[in-house]
């Protein structure tokens, strides 16, 4: 499938004062085809929400290039960025402070139907109630206001939002992570279908791979603004090669107790370093379980291993010596 979404060799650095620089993004190439879900993963800080803003140009990329259904974005005036802020939503991590506490939900839902021209009055309106209706929402909903909504109501009026305009595609950051354990899973079932019925491209950002398990056709895994692995979510659930993202698959529940047995658990030492001095060589080396000498000072570069669209960034792995993870 042609890619709806490239992006090439991405760096966002950030002053930090003292003339220290935040390496939040750091040579991140990635793409997203027409109707695919690409679950972005990483702890906290490895720079996945970085990326969802630079491709919104809600923050400008240091250095890159991103295309956008054949169009260059990377360096749009805030005119020529009108035909992308319609066609790429965003649903935001936070359902209480990303509502405008003023606005009635039919406001709010509206919103991108009258910045874009797309539709106004009872037109604006049918749309509106369609949409809500297609998120679990009664019509009516649309009359209240977002501090009598709960916070899976909230996610499904950002979804709603996000979806209004028919868009190309949708960068989701951690949409669920925010509600309660017991919502969580009624919100994703939505957006999986939603995905199916509508087709459109995302842009799944999560620090839990779980999450991405059964709504994602390719899996990107990063660390400290780098992307380490990237293939077909079986291959990565099944045979993930890169050590870091085993310690985040080994750390994962699974329904099956037996499976649980077969991905032994590895534990990283340490927290993730600071992106004002990332460590030298591979980034991974001061948590890896099995890092060797070369690993402090040679950066690993993303190498294709199980298959073309299954790149790896680990000297072990693409020396084929791969010594085994468990404890
Ligand atoms: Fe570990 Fe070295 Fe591979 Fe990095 S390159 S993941 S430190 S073994
Ligand atoms: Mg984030």
């Amino acid at each position: 499938m042609p890619d709806l979404l490239t992006i090439t060799d991405l760096v966002k650095h950030y002053p930090s004062g003292r003339g220290r620089v935040v390496h939040a993004v750091d040579g991140v190439s990635l793409s997203i085809g027409a109707g695919e879900v690409l679950g972005l993963v990483g702890e906290s800080g490895s720079g996945k929400s970085t990326i969802g803003k630079c491709i919104l140009r809600l923050t400008e990329p240091t250095s890159g290039r991103i295309v956008f259904d054949g169009t260059d974005v990377t360096h749009l005036s805030r005119r020529g960025m009108r035909p992308l802020r319609r066609d790429v939503h965003i649903v935001f991590q936070d359902p209480y402070s990303s509502l405008n506490p003023r606005f009635s939900i039919g406001q709010i839902v509206a919103e991108p139907l009258r910045q874009h021209r797309i539709a106004s009055g009872r037109a604006a309106t049918d749309k509106v109630c369609e949409m809500l209706e297609r998120v679990g929402l009664r019509a009516q909903m649309r009359h209240r206001y977002p501090h009598e909504l709960s916070g899976g109501q909230r996610q499904r009026v950002g979804l709603a939002r996000a979806l209004v305009c028919g868009p190309k595609l949708v960068v989701a950051d951690e949409p669920v992570s925010a509600l309660d354990v017991s919502v969580q899973a009624s919100v994703l079932n939505l957006l999986t279908d939603l995905q199916r019925d509508m087709g459109f491209s995302c842009l799944f950002i999560t620090h839990d791979l779980s999450v991405v398990e059964f709504l994602a056709d390719r899996i990107a895994v990063m660390y400290l603004g780098s992307v380490v692995e990237s293939g077909p979510r079986e291959q990565i659930f099944t045979d993930p090669q890169h050590p870091y993202t085993r310690a985040l698959l080994s750390a994962a529940p699974v329904p099956d107790p037996a499976a649980q047995r077969d991905r032994r658990r590895v534990v990283l030492s340490g927290d993730v370093p600071s992106p004002l001095a990332p460590p030298s060589g591979c980034r991974f080396h001061t948590r890896c379980p099995v890092a060797i000498d070369r690993c402090a000072t040679v950066v690993p570069s993303l190498t294709p291993v199980r298959s073309p669209d299954h790149p790896v960034a680990c000297h072990l792995v693409t020396e084929d010596s791969v010594p085994s993870l468990a404890q």
